[in-house]
């Protein structure tokens, strides 16, 4: 049994790997411009599993611990004093990274920052949203339709797309004309299919390539939306490439740094290949450095990373997906493919699933 002022939380310990359990932690009351949120459930990704593999993170200062989850939806539950624009009974998400004082954070930017001193909710520094109740400043709280309440928590990994594809319009402001007709997607995780929905709801003719065969549950979803699966096991990118007319964009989320190389020989003229994959490890390709260099500068094209995302990344995504629910009706929903909650094994909860795409945590606070 927990007092009012604790709540329950999956925590790992970054110092021990392999530990997801489960903690009881004390909430304190919304300070001024704070509200505290009522959290319905939280999404699993594959950021988490590096964490509880102990690649990546670090706790708050002051702890060993440190609570998971960045893919939250929940519900103002209490407001801080000096809180407007928000009322209990709000559906909402938040935003992850917190800036730190170089240019580009104090700018608004923090998703742009230089020094990298910035703290993540859930992944570095600073507690995540797995937990019954949490408390949040108003600047990074963001306000959902309540009829989006099942798919919200996809909130975040969709303002990752949503920031590529905006900073290849930037981009392409270079040319006089930009027609962004034909655009491939590597890799069919969450944010593989994230990037085709988005692409197919503004009407891209969109190839998701992956290793699995279909049929699978990926490749159901990127049929669905219009977009073609091509499984690299029964066709290569080169032999695809070759049928298709000019690829003018690029997002690449395999996750496998020999296929970012292999993106930029798929690249077509005057386009954009956004990287999004954070590789962990150190593997090392033989890349033909002198052929690719040659169609980078004779073919204008342009090769970007891209990370997080910024507040209006996240404005976009919301927008997003109340149009894929008008396109595509229950099909962002299902990709949620397994549900967990507090009770259940926290290990099964945040492992990889076979055939699974995205995992969620209940928190029991949906109406
Ligand atoms: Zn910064």
């Amino acid at each position: 049994m927990t007092t009012s002022d604790e709540v329950r939380a999956v925590a790992i310990t970054p110092a021990q790997p392999g530990n997801v359990k489960l903690v009881t932690i004390a909430v304190a009351e919304p300070g001024p411009g704070e509200v505290e949120i009522s959290v319905i459930r939280v999404g699993v990704c594959g950021t988490d599993r590096e964490l509880i593999r102990g690649e990546i993170g670090f706790p708050p200062p002051g702890t060993d611990d440190l609570i998971l989850g960045h893919e939250v939806v929940g519900r103002v539950s209490k407001l801080g004093s000096d809180l407007i624009g928000l009322a209990p009974g709000d559906l909402v998400t938040v935003t992850v990274r917190r800036p730190d004082g170089c240019a580009a954070c104090v700018a608004g930017e923090p998703d742009m920052c230089l020094d990298r001193n910035y703290t993540e909710r859930g992944i570095a520094g600073a507690h995540g949203f797995m937990a019954e109740r949490i408390i949040e400043h108003r600047d990074w709280v963001i306000r959902v339709p309540d009829r989006l309440e099942p798919v919200a928590m996809l909130t975040e990994p969709l303002t990752v797309v949503e920031k590529a594809v905006r900073q290849a319009e930037l981009i392409q402001r270079r040319l006089n004309y930009w027609n962004l007709k034909t655009a491939v997607v590597m890799g069919a995780g969450p944010i593989g299919l994230l990037g085709t929905l988005l692409l197919r709801s503004r009407g891209v003719d969109t190839y998701t390539l992956a290793r699995t065969p279909a049929p699978n549950p990926a490749a159901a979803i990127v049929t669905a939306s219009g977009a073609t699966y091509i499984s690299t096991r029964e066709q290569s990118a080169q032999d695809l490439a070759a049928t298709l007319p000019n690829i003018d964009l690029i997002l690449e989320s395999s996750g496998s740094s020999q296929v970012v190389f292999e993106s930029m020989r798929l690249l077509g003229n005057n386009s954009v290949l956004v990287l999004l994959s954070l590789t962990g490890g150190h593997d090392t390709h033989e890349v033909p450095a002198a052929e690719l260099n040659t169609s980078l500068v004779a073919g204008n094209k342009v090769v970007v990373g891209s990370v997080n995302a910024g507040m209006v990344d996240f404005a976009n995504a919301v927008e997003s997906l109340a149009r894929f629910d008008e396109l595509w009706p229950g099909l962002t929903a299902s990709m949620i493919t397994h549900r967990f909650t507090l009770d259940d094994d926290l290990a099964a909860a945040t492992g990889k699933l076979p055939g699974g795409i995205k995992s969620v945590i209940e928190f029991g606070n949906g109406r």
